[in-house]
């Protein structure tokens, strides 16, 4: 990475909190703003637009408009592929201070804002904007009397709502597919992190998207984001976000218009750890990076770690011994690999599953604290609790923190029985070098995705989502498009 000061970046950095509607950047129309605090030290960083039913209102219609005009859906697939690229183009050319915003909003550390977060959402806009002129429709095998055309057709006006702990790729892993299937988007990002949306949306402008196209209005769940679930003009609310509040997404569209619902929600996945598995450095370095990755706030983070007795004690010393690596410092500096927690909740709450985890009796080896409390911001300590079980609140529910639980196992029937035993299924990982085993292990599973003898490969390719209550739908990979496209049976009578 070049030799950027980032904090002389920070202050002098141009912070815009307003919505963007119908190709404008525009207050609330209830005038009402909220304060976003930084999660690096606790200090005001922008006063953002508090949206609610009227803006979504303004918001939806701008789109169905814009949908309606047909400035967007009826363009070619090839010149919406390169009004697409050239979106991602410019997320890329703005990098760093896209990357700057992500940090400042939700405190992680700048190297990955820069390496992971920007790239990969430019990367997946560029993908489907790729992708979309070489899928082609169908015909069905009917007989000489008729032809059944069986073709794809974009929706309407898609409702995005998703989480802020990676702002920019959730966001993206809606509108890769959404945008480029001719659809309009109505975006509702996280309080807690809204400042790249309103920048991707005006960027996509500049791109050449029609106004309308892409509408960002920012504001808290039970206002805008409940606004724009039951509003009737929506077609499909793509969600990424906790299990509770998916719940009530299903609600909204059977409350409203019965719009399609994607869950994409939470997860407590299990990372399976067999003493045949020949190199165990790997499997330790492996589990940790993969917990502690973005301050354990991932969805797919392995938080349950699950190790056969006979290798256990060696095994949680080993990831124990790497922990080092992982403690939190300033997420400006260039080094840091573990940043700020998102808000004084989110700290509150892993301090609060600590406390449960203590309580409980399980054993906490390392961390367990708040750290860098004189800074004013959100740091805990890389946390590893041993002698966990399953009927345990830290092995139950999602924490979304820097916490891994340790549960040990006797054999692989319990392995697999411990894994499942989960409301959840959104990814496992099962550690072994017996070919048998891993594929056994692999398709006894339950979860939308199983890695062997790994955790961090990732592709734009592949689908990403969960079994039971890690939701339903898919994002990423073509399969996405299913999501905001309506399929359309057309029958030609052949005189
Ligand atoms: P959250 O459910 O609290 O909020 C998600 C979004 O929903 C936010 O924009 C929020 O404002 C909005 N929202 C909240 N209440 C609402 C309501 N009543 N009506 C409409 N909208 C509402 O989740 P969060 O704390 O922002 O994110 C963390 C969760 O997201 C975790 O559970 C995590 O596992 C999940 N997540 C899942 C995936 C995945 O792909 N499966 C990816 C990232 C995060």
């Amino acid at each position: 990475m070049r030799d950027i000061d980032w904090h002389e970046r920070a202050a002098s950095a141009v912070l815009d909190g307003r919505a963007l509607i119908g190709g404008k950047r525009v207050a609330a129309a209830s005038g009402e703003t909220f304060e976003k605090l930084s999660p690096l030290n606790g200090r005001a960083l922008v006063q953002t637009a508090r949206g609610a039913a009227a803006d979504i209102d303004a918001a939806v219609r701008s789109a169905r408009a814009a949908f309606e005009s047909g400035a967007w859906r009826d363009q070619p697939p090839a010149s919406r592929k390169k009004v697409l690229q050239r979106f991602a183009e410019q997320l890329m050319s703005h990098r760093e201070e896209l990357a700057l915003l992500e940090t400042l909003d939700m405190g992680k550390p700048i190297r990955f804002s820069m390496s992971v977060d920007v790239p990969s959402a430019a990367q997946c806009i560029s993908w489907y904007a790729e992708a979309v002129d070489k899928i082609y429709d169908e015909i069905a095998p009917t007989g000489p009397q008729a032809l059944a055309l069986i073709t794809r057709e974009p929706m309407g006006v898609i409702g995005a709502i998703v989480p802020w702990n990676y702002p920019m790729i959730m966001a993206a892993w809606k509108l890769g597919p959404a945008l480029a299937a001719g659809n309009s988007v109505v975006l509702k990002p996280s309080e807690k992190s809204p400042l790249t949306a309103m920048r991707m949306a005006e960027l996509a402008l500049e791109a050449g998207l029609p106004e309308g196209v892409f509408n960002v209005v920012p504001g808290f769940g039970h206002e805008a984001g409940e606004a724009l679930a039951l509003h009737p003009d929506v077609d499909a609310v793509g969600f990424t976000g906790s299990t509770r509040v998916g719940r009530k997404m299903l609600e909204y569209s059977g409350r409203s218009n019965l719009k399609r619902v994607y869950n994409e929600l939470g997860g407590k996945s299990a990372f399976l750890v067999f003493k045949d598995f020949t190199d165990l450095d790997r499997a330790a370095s492996t589990a940790a990076s993969s917990i502690f990755f973005n301050q354990g706030e991932s969805c797919n983070a392995p938080t349950r770690l699950l190790v056969e007795d006979s290798i256990a004690d060696e095994f949680v010393a080993r990831v124990t011994a790497l922990v080092g690596k992982y403690q939190p410092a300033d997420p400006l500096n260039t080094k840091t690999v573990m940043g700020a927690l998102v808000d004084e909740g989110q700290m509150k709450t892993v301090l609060g599953y600590i406390d449960a985890g203590n309580s409980e009796g399980a054993r906490c080896v390392t961390g367990g604290t708040r750290m860098l409390e004189q800074t004013g911001g959100y740091f805990v300590a890389p946390t590893v609790f041993d002698g966990v079980n399953n009927g345990m609140k830290i092995a139950r529910e999602e924490i979304f923190g820097p916490v891994l639980s340790v549960l040990r196992f006797s054999d692989e029937a319990q392995a697999v029985a411990i894994a499942n035993d989960s409301s959840y299924g959104l990814q496992a990982s099962v550690w072994s070098s017996n070919l048998d085993r891993a594929h056994r292990v692999a398709r006894a599973l339950r979860a939308g995705t199983v890695h062997v003898n790994q955790y961090d490969e990732d592709d734009i390719t592949v689908p990403f989502g969960g079994y039971k209550q890690s939701g339903n739908g898919r994002d990423k990979s073509l399969h996405a498009f299913d999501k905001y496209t309506e399929l359309k049976t057309t029958w030609i009578r052949i005189g």
